[in-house]
Parts: structure tokens; C-alpha cells; sequence
């Protein structure tokens, strides 16, 4: 399916999606296929999983200095806040598990299970420099499971 009309989420709210100028626009205008896998992914666990910005019109996206052709202006992205890095790599794992929930791979319940595990087990870092690597470690006085930038 991919329709752009309003379709009920079990863990969103319509104006979640709206565009954060408020003129109103957005929540009709959001992609399904895209915004029906982070209904999934926020279904998945108890994190923080709050909307910055979604839908953007051409006038916000202007200010907001969002490059010309961003998926916002077509309903296909949306910005998730992350108040820390075990809050990032959930929303991260959550987002992966979904994925394979809506390729086939997994069950609901099974994702849920693998990402309450990885909440209250995982112990990898993950760094996601600017740059052609990845960081990973698992220090062992530094908090896990865990994914910053730098
Ligand atoms: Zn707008």
C-alpha cells in the first residue's frame, strides 16, 4: 500500500505529522509505507519517540534549511528526537526491527522481545563519525547499549 491520505496508527497521533510552521499542512499528505514503519518501530518499546519535524511545506523547509529535494516536502521523513545515546541507538534498533517486521523476517512480538533485550542487555557502542568508518567498542565504564556521533 501506498496511499497519502490520513490512515490510523496505533502509537501516532495525526499531528504528529504536521508541519511544525502550523499551516496546517502534512498530516494528510504523510506516505503510509513510510510512516506505517514507525508505528511499528515506536510499538516496539518504551523509548522516547518523539516527532521534531515530518511533513514540511516548501515555505518551511526553506526555513528551516532543508536541501531542495528533502523526502519532508513529500511525506517520506521524519525527524525523531533522541535525548541520549541509549535512546539513539534504540530508536535506531527499533527502526531496524521494524524493518524486518514489515519485510517478513520477523513477528511483532519477536521484534518486541529482541528489542527489549537489546535495551536491557546490549553492550555495544556504536560512533558514527563524519567520515568513512563506523566506531565500535565496549568500554567497560561507559554506558550500554549506546550510539553517539562525533
Ligand atoms: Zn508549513
Amino acid at each position: 500500500m501506498n496511499s497519502r491520505t490520513a490512515l490510523s496508527h496505533r502509537y501516532f497521533q495525526p499531528w504528529e505529522w504536521a508541519c511544525r510552521d502550523r499551516c496546517g499542512g502534512g498530516v494528510n499528505e504523510m506516505n503510509y509505507d513510510f510512516t506505517r514503519r514507525l508505528d511499528l518501530s515506536r510499538g516496539l518499546g518504551e523509548t522516547l519517540y518523539r516527532v521534531r519535524s515530518a511533513y514540511r511545506c516548501l515555505a518551511h523547509n526553506k526555513a528551516v534549511h532543508g536541501v531542495s529535494n528533502s523526502a519532508h516536502l513529500l511525506g517520506d521523513a521524519a525527524d525523531i528526537e533522541t535525548l541520549n545515546g541509549r535512546a539513539r541507538f534504540m530508536v535506531v534498533a527499533q527502526t531496524i526491527l521494524a524493518e524486518l517486521v514489515i519485510l517478513g523476517f520477523l513477528a511483532p512480538g519477536q521484534a518486541r522481545y529482541y528489542a527489549e533485550v537489546l535495551e536491557g542487555q546490549g553492550q555495544i557502542r556504536i560512533g558514527i563519525p563524519n567520515k568513512d568508518f563506523v566506531h565500535l567498542d565496549i568500554h567497560p565504564d561507559k554506558p550500554a547499549p549506546w550510539l553517539f556521533t562525533y
